[in-house]
């Protein structure tokens, strides 16, 4: 069976669940997406390109970003970025600010928010905040064919700034710690803005085949990253791409992914696919419903687990 035909299997299955999460709802861009949206995109090493269902409209990528400050912090800062924040799974959800006390204002790890924030406060004091957006933007644009839709969406970014008040705090809470450098909005400015970056899972599933090619950008050739880089990134997607359920989801899909509350996810298999979904009903968790389970699904008719013995 072909790649499409597999995806389009995927995409019939779904097509009249009822059960498909709740979208969220904490800004009216995000509550009011259609739930029974779904595509799906693959993209080979080899460069071919699998798409199916809603694979060209473009979404709120939120979390997911958060890769892509993280590229560029590391490639800012190195390991320094590591005195200031750890590694590790949090086992705590996204917004959390428990673990934040007793480990004296180190995050977790840099997909949690706390994390997050603490990259884009590094990527303030390297770059100032107006730069680091375009350093997101030109990292991203010229990894797909066509990337006249991948903007950061002004009204999206507004609007975590209206609402974004837990983030808020963690910010604050960790400059009690001295971890984090900037004043705080300028800090926040630049998370709610990489939050808000906008693309399809075409374009998505494109952007994210520079950590399956282990750091090239395979259009350009280029290097986008040291491949040093791409594998801590892909680790830390494995262990804490999906917060509180990243045990879960390595265990039923088996690759390094990282979701996002607009209902995306980006999964990587090692040298083999770039994978971007999005159904945007979200588990409690805060992860797709569908799109964990369409990666499942993908996975057990590809073998593409990096778990796989044979
Ligand atoms: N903008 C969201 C927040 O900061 C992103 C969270 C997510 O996608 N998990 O709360």
């Amino acid at each position: 069976m072909t790649l499409t035909a597999i995806l389009e299997d995927i995409a019939d299955e779904f097509r009249d669940v009822s059960e498909r999460g709740v979208v969220a709802n904490y800004i009216p861009p995000l509550a009011c997406v259609d739930p029974t949206k779904f595509g799906m995109a693959v993209v080979e090493a080899d460069g071919q390109i699998h798409t199916v269902g809603d694979a060209d409209e473009a979404f709120s990528i939120q979390s997911i970003s958060k890769i892509f400050g993280l590229t560029l912090a590391l490639d800012a800062i190195g390991d320094a970025l590591w005195t200031r924040v750890r590694q590790e799974p949090s086992g705590s959800a996204f917004n959390s600010i428990v673990q934040l006390e007793s480990e004296y204002g180190i995050p977790r790890n840099p997909f949690i928010n706390a994390g997050a924030l603490v990259v884009s406060d590094v990527l303030v004091s390297h770059y100032g905040v107006q730069e680091a957006q375009q350093k997101i933007l030109d990292l991203v644009r010229p990894l797909t064919r066509d990337a006249k839709n991948i903007v950061i969406d002004r009204n999206v970014a507004l609007q975590e700034k209206e609402t974004g008040f837990r983030n808020a705090a963690l910010v604050n809470y960790m400059r009690t710690y001295n971890n984090i450098e900037n004043p705080i909005e300028k800090t926040l400015e630049l998370y709610f803005h990489q939050c808000a970056l906008t693309m399809s899972c075409h374009q998505l599933a494109e952007v994210g085949a520079y950590l399956m090619t282990g750091s090239w950008n395979p259009i350009t050739g280029r290097q986008v990253t040291s491949t040093l880089h791409a594998r801590t990134i892909m680790a830390l997607m494995m262990m804490c791409g999906h917060y509180d359920a990243s045990g879960s989801f390595a265990i039923r899909v088996g690759l390094p992914g990282k979701s996002g509350v607009g209902g995306g996810i980006l999964a990587i298999a090692p040298g083999v696919a770039s994978v971007a979904v999005w159904s945007p009903g979200l588990n409690e968790y805060g992860n797709s419903l569908l799109g964990t389970r369409a990666l499942e699904r993908l996975v057990q008719r590809t073998g593409w687990s990096v778990f796989n013995a044979y």
